[in-house]
């Protein structure tokens, strides 16, 4: 029987490891199958305050987690598979084998920044291909930039990227953006912005570093080649909440509902990071949230409340 499981090994996990293993909980952390969360993905992280000369997303992540198991935290590097909120303690399923029961969870699985799916695309992830503008936006000063998708996202994240780049092309599938009124008519204003419509990234090019797209235009199957050094992909993010889904209320997007700090609907489930926060996504406010949920965990372990 644990105080506390901790499903979800990102920044907000393991501040909340940290909190809970110095309150002396000896929190039990599932680890997920991709450990670390978004960080392992990136490279350079220079806005996590207290890193004056940034700090790799993998070494930040091993830092944390190196602090976490300092105060006796106990990881497990696999998956939880099944839940029970039904009743407490609530019961976890591990790998589909093993059954562990909490006295209290806290839920930071984060969410995935969905991708195209293509081999390039993942081989520089990091270098060149970001899922993150406010992180990684300051990298390509003075660079041509481009930008996938046609929803608020995209918008948001090529009209914030014109403070840096030399241009910003947005290359949307359709010759309709999704995006709202308002956020297409702050991009369409913006000089350094242009749109390539009814276009697919056939493939992102470059050896070590990003070099450009080869795009194909869906109404003459041209393809063509644009230049560019970095490419942010805003097509969405999803809520690991797939395993959570009828245990706990979501919003209709799937992100796990809070108030009052971290508190879910179920008693004694707390919820931290991306998991329940579609709108900041950064890893010092998942930090920040994890910081909360574990003392929210400790105060509910302490008076029921
Ligand atoms: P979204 O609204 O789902 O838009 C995703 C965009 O990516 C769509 O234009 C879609 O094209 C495109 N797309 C999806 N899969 C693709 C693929 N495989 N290849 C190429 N393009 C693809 O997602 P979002 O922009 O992240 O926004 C999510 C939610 O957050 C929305 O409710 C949005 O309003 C909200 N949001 C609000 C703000 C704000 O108000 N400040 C900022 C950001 C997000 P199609 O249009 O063809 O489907």
């Amino acid at each position: 029987m644990h105080n506390v499981v901790i499903v979800g090994s990102g920044p907000a996990g393991l501040t909340a490891a940290i909190y809970t293993a110095r309150a002396n909980l000896s929190p039990f952390m599932v680890e997920g199958a991709q450990a670390g969360g978004q960080l392992i993905l990136t490279t350079d992280v220079e806005n996590y305050p207290g890193f004056p000369t940034g700090i790799m997303g993998p070494q930040l992540i091993q830092d944390m987690r190196a602090q976490a198991e300092r105060f006796g935290t106990t990881f497990q590097a696999a998956d939880v598979t099944k839940i029970d909120f039904s009743r407490r303690p609530f019961t976890l399923t591990i790998n589909d084998e093993e059954t562990i029961q909490a006295k209290s969870i806290i839920i930071s699985t984060g969410a995935s920044a969905n991708l195209l799916g293509l081999p390039s695309e993942s081989r520089l992830l990091g270098h060149g291909v970001s899922t993150c503008a406010t992180c990684d936006g300051f990298f390509f000063r003075g660079q041509p930039i481009t930008v996938i998708g046609g929803g608020d996202s995209a918008m948001e994240e090529a009209t914030f990227l014109t403070k840096f780049a030399s241009h910003v092309t947005v290359i949307h599938r359709r010759d309709k953006l999704r995006a709202s009124k308002i956020m297409q008519d702050r991009a369409k204003k913006n000089e350094k912005l242009s749109f390539r419509w009814n276009s697919f990234v056939e493939e992102v090019m470059g050896d070590d570093v990003v070099t450009g797209l080869r795009l194909r235009d869906s109404i003459t199957n041209q393809t063509d080649e644009l230049e560019c050094k970095g490419v942010f992909v805003a097509i969405g993010h999803t809520p690991n909440t797939q395993i959570f889904r009828g245990q706990i209320d979501m919003d209709a997007n799937g992100y796990i509902q809070t108030s009052h700090g971290t508190a879910t609907n179920v008693h004694g489930v707390f919820a931290a990071g991306d998991v329940q926060d579609s709108h900041y996504r950064q890893a010092i406010t998942a930090a920040g949230t994890g910081c909360m949920a574990a003392m929210d965990a400790e105060r509910f372990l302490e008076t029921g409340d």
